[in-house]
């Protein structure tokens, strides 16, 4: 009886030694293609570290993304470029469809009501794009064309002259309005 459970071990722990292995350098190479995705979504973040997303980093943001936990609109710094950027890059991959789609919402942009502010500088040193122009004790302004709306400027202005508003249309930025579909037409 014993002689008899030895054979079928010696015959059986081959292969499932054999099938361990597989499976264990399938879970490695997938955790190495799923790091090196990470890389590449990290290199085109703006790696200001904010954490407006969310996440306490950009990297960790980026983690989420390649593990389909968050969609690709979450970095307000990154703005519509770097949505388009992420997915560009995300095409053609296996991270899920829906976390590539950015959401329908209008661009932002930040507006300062120069009439209230008191040129306290503070708005320049928290925009990660420098997008604000100002000197001390002077009156500040937005360039829409850097700003990404990503509101990180709002929080430290003391006056409260900061405010978010929807991009103006720019020839660059237009799209055509989607076609009406014939049933909707005539229905
Ligand atoms: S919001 Fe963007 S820039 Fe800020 S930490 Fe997240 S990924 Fe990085
Ligand atoms: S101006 Fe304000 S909203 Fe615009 S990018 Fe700078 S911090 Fe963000
Ligand atoms: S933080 Fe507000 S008050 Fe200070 S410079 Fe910026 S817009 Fe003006």
């Amino acid at each position: 009886m014993i002689t008899a459970i030895l054979l079928l071990v010696l015959v059986l722990l081959p292969p499932a030694v054999g099938v361990l292995f597989i499976l264990d350098r399938g879970q490695a190479e997938e955790l190495s293609r799923n790091r090196m995705l990470a890389d590449r979504i990290d290199a085109l973040l703006p790696q200001t570290q904010c954490g407006a997303c969310g996440y306490p980093d950009c990297r960790s943001y980026a983690n989420a993304i390649v593990s389909g936990a968050a969609g690709i609109h979450h970095c307000p710094p990154g703005g519509m470029h770097t949505r388009n950027r992420l997915a560009e890059l995300l095409s053609g991959s296996p991270v899920s469809p829906s976390a590539q789609q950015p959401p329908e919402e209008p661009n932002l942009v930040a507006r300062i009501d120069e009439q209230l502010c008191i040129g306290c500088v503070k708005c320049i040193s928290a925009c990660p794009v420098d997008a604000i122009i100002g000197a001390a004790r002077q009156m500040h302004t937005v360039m829409p064309k850097v700003c990404t709306g990503c509101g990180l400027c709002l929080p430290p202005c003391p006056v409260d002259c900061i405010t978010l508003v929807p991009e103006e249309a720019r020839i660059k930025r237009f799209v055509w309005p989607k076609p009406q579909s014939a049933v909707e037409v005539h229905s």
